[in-house]
Formats: structure tokens, C-alpha cells, sequence
């Protein structure tokens, strides 16, 4: 896939509450009933999203397998039993965490951090500051109106010294752009590279 199409894809912002979730304690009751077929009810969910299978391993653990878009989508159940509560956890298909949620998209069941979910509440992401302050500092070299300054792909290294400034403060300050601009690609790629591939729909809402 090209680039343009992830980078394009890492400014929008996806909040928790455009998409359904399931509760860990939705399962509670299966812990001791027996295996087999099961169903959710939940409505607004794909036939697919709800209905699942639940097998037990030789070790006593339990998990569920919704059979999604023909790909078999495993969620384990753990129980806490340090808590006093024995808090039950649901794993995520794609990382293996526990997690107390997981949410519905198109052909998946995902956990938060793996659709890369923001909370309104959360505010911006170290990376989308980053990006902003090299902007920045790069406008204030180069001006508001040079073609790729605000261009991530693009990389100062090889933009000219503009004529007002001495070549030592402008060497300085550029160097200082690169060092964020290396700062910035390791963790922009990071986020990009989705466990999810085509799984994450974007367009899904509800
Ligand atoms: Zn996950």
C-alpha cells in the first residue's frame, strides 16, 4: 500500500463511542456452562459477531470462537483469582492481552489499543505533537509559504540555507529538525503498521 494512504489514514481520529464493545462480564455465566454453541444478544452486532462456539482446553481454560468474514476469531476468558472480586478478562484476538473490553468492527473483535481507538478525553498523540512542532520550527526557517513545509515525507536534510540566516545558526537549527524528524518516522511507522490490515474499516460506524 502506499504511504500516502497510511499517513492519510493516521490524521483521522476514531473515538471509542463509534463503535459497540462487549463486556467481559457479558461471560461471566459461561465459565460453568457447557460448551457449545452460544449466541449474543445484541442486536445492532452481525449475525457473526454473535453467535460463537465455547471450548474448553485439557487445562480447564475456556474460550470463544466467532467465525467472522471465515476467520476463526478466538477470545480467551480469565478469570483474576488474585482479586477478591475474581474479575473475569477477555482476550484480544490480535494481541493476546486480557482486556475487560473489546470492540465490533466490520469483520473483526479488537481491543482499543489494536484499533488504535482514541477516547474523546485523550488528548493528542506524541507523534501528532511531534509532527507539529517540526512544522514549526521548520516554517519559522524557512517561511509559511515553502511548497514542503509541512510535507512529513519530506526531510530537511536536503532543503537550501535561506539567505538571511549564517550558515552556522542555520546548521544548527536544521540539525535540531532532523534529530525530531528521526524521532518522528519510528514511531509514526509504528502506529501505521495495524495488526488489523484490512480488518480496520474506517468508514465503520455502527
Ligand atoms: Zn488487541
Amino acid at each position: 500500500m502506499p504511504k500516502g494512504h497510511h499517513y492519510g489514514r493516521s490524521r483521522n481520529r476514531n473515538y471509542t463511542t463509534e463503535y459497540h464493545r462487549i463486556h467481559a462480564n457479558l461471560f461471566k455465566l459461561l465459565l460453568t456452562k457447557p460448551v457449545g454453541k452460544y449466541s449474543l444478544t445484541a442486536k445492532l452486532f452481525t449475525e457473526e459477531h454473535q453467535n460463537f462456539q465455547l471450548t474448553e482446553l485439557e487445562n480447564g481454560t475456556r474460550y470463544l470462537t466467532f467465525s467472522i468474514n471465515d476467520k476463526a476469531h478466538h477470545i480467551g476468558l480469565k478469570l483474576d483469582n488474585r482479586s477478591a472480586s475474581n474479575k473475569l478478562y477477555i482476550t484480544c484476538p490480535y494481541c493476546q492481552k486480557q482486556r475487560q473490553h473489546l470492540y465490533a468492527i466490520k469483520y473483526a473483535y479488537a481491543c482499543r489499543q489494536c484499533l488504535d481507538l482514541q477516547y474523546a478525553s485523550q488528548s493528542e498523540r506524541p507523534q501528532d505533537r511531534l509532527m507539529r512542532r517540526i512544522r514549526k520550527l521548520r516554517k519559522e526557517l524557512w517561511g509559511y509559504d515553502w511548497p514542503d513545509v509541512n510535507n512529513m515525507f519530506s526531510q530537511v536534510a536536503y532543503w537550501p540555507k535561506p539567505k538571511w540566516i549564517r550558515w552556522e545558526t542555520f546548521e544548527q537549527k536544521r540539525d535540531k529538525i532532523t534529530e525530531l524528524e528521526n524521532k518522528y518516522w519510528p514511531t509514526a511507522i509504528a502506529q501505521m503498521k495495524t495488526p488489523l490490515g484490512d480488518n480496520y474499516m474506517t468508514d465503520y460506524k455502527n
